[in-house]
């Protein structure tokens, strides 16, 4: 089997970067998130960070030329694989991803869908805490660190998001439904999407995205 090429939907908690991250350590296949780029841009303050930044605050999407552009810029290797995570969110997102791995000469082998029940994201989201370091994700309850604030990977400090707090999460969740939820159809007509249970813990999750991969 050649490289893994893989787009990740569903809605924010849903559990796209830590499953993204159990992907890349199995498949060593880089991790393209397009949320991870802009708070990196956000924290450097640059001048993409500083346009960003308002939307993300907000719990608003990016316009899609901003994040088109990022992701164009960070497909060069396309056919060397990919695990997509919080990119297309939208329809003209998936068009533009269409014709950059169409330039690459490449096809994506699955979009999987991650499926949770809504009150099952807010609490994922409410106590979702990340290393300002090195990225790795924690939940307060379901996850916890060893020590608490503190990265088990690399000692970083945990901190965590604003868009986490409770009345972004609602924005942010309401973004997907009207921009993004469209795109399960637009890949399920494709013959790409395959949906997985990501309700439970992340390990049960993994074995459905490992049976979505090697079949
Ligand atoms: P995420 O880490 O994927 O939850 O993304 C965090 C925030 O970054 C989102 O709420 C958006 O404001 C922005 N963002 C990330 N990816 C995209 C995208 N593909 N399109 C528009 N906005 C995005």
């Amino acid at each position: 089997m050649g490289a893994v090429k893989l787009v990740l939907l569903g809605a924010p908690g849903a559990g796209k970067g830590t499953l993204a991250k159990m992907i890349q350590s199995e498949y060593r296949v880089p991790h393209i998130s397009t949320g991870d780029m802009l708070r990196e841009a956000v924290k450097e303050g640059t001048q993409l960070g500083k346009e960003a930044s308002q939307y993300m605050n907000e719990g608003k999407l990016v316009p899609d030329d901003i994040v088109i552009g990022i992701l164009r810029g960070n497909m060069k290797d396309c056919e060397k694989g990919f695990i997509l995570d919080g990119f297309p969110r939208t329809k003209n997102q998936a068009e533009a991803l269409q014709t950059i791995l169409d330039e690459g000469g490449v096809s994506p082998d699955a979009v999987i869908n991650f499926e949770a029940p809504p009150e099952v994201l807010i609490q994922r989201l409410s106590g979702r805490r990340q290393c300002l370091e090195c990225g790795a994700i924690y939940h307060i309850k379901n996850m916890p660190p060893r020590k608490s604030g503190i990265c088990d990977v690399c000692g970083g400090e945990l901190y965590q998001r604003d868009d986490d707090r409770r009345e972004v999460v609602e924005v942010r969740l309401k973004a997907y439904e009207e921009e993004t939820a469209e795109l399960i159809d637009y890949y399920r007509s494709r013959k790409l999407l395959e949906s997985v249970d990501a309700g439970k813990d992340p390990e049960a999750t993994f074995a459905r995205v490992k049976h979505a991969i090697d079949g």
